[in-house]
């Protein structure tokens, strides 16, 4: 089964700060699923590293205050074609993401503080059927 997973998850250093993601339970992930890594900000166009981002009032913005949504749309929907190219009906996307964050993300005041919400990639995924969980959620997969 294919298994659409943000890249920084897998360990590639495309998160805004040129890091990525420590995750558990991948080696065994990797051994039950063909996973399809995406980075939803970079197909979008964004650099790595990058300013921070978060939604506030619906749009993404910089931490800088730059309207950076237009970016995040056009991440959103590559990931979703290749979702879609690869028949993938379940996604692994990082927790909290501005792109990739499912159900809690961050709020908008750069505080760490979080609220409910989708990123905008998740959301995207999410309205197309497909099943969008956390890393933390791994568990929940078929
Ligand atoms: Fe990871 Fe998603 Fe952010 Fe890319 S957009 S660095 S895959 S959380």
């Amino acid at each position: 089964m294919n298994v659409l997973i943000s890249a920084c998850l897998l360990g590639v250093n495309c998160r805004y700060n040129g890091k990525r993601t420590e995750m558990e339970g991948l080696g065994g992930l990797m051994e039950k699923y063909t996973l399809i890594p995406v980075c939803p900000e970079t197909l979008g166009g964004m650099p790595t590293p990058r300013e921070p981002s978060e939604i506030r009032d619906g749009r993404v913005f910089s931490q800088s205050g730059r309207d950076v949504t237009d970016f995040y749309e056009r991440g959103a929907a590559e990931t979703l074609r290749l979702a879609q190219m690869y028949g993938c009906t379940y996604a692994v996307m990082k927790e909290r993401s501005p792109s990739c964050g499912s159900g809690r993300i961050h709020d908008g005041s750069f505080s760490g503080a979080l609220t409910d919400g989708d990123g905008v990639c998740a959301a995207a995924l999410k309205a197309a059927g497909i099943t969008v969980l956390g890393e933390s959620e791994i568990y929940k997969l078929p």
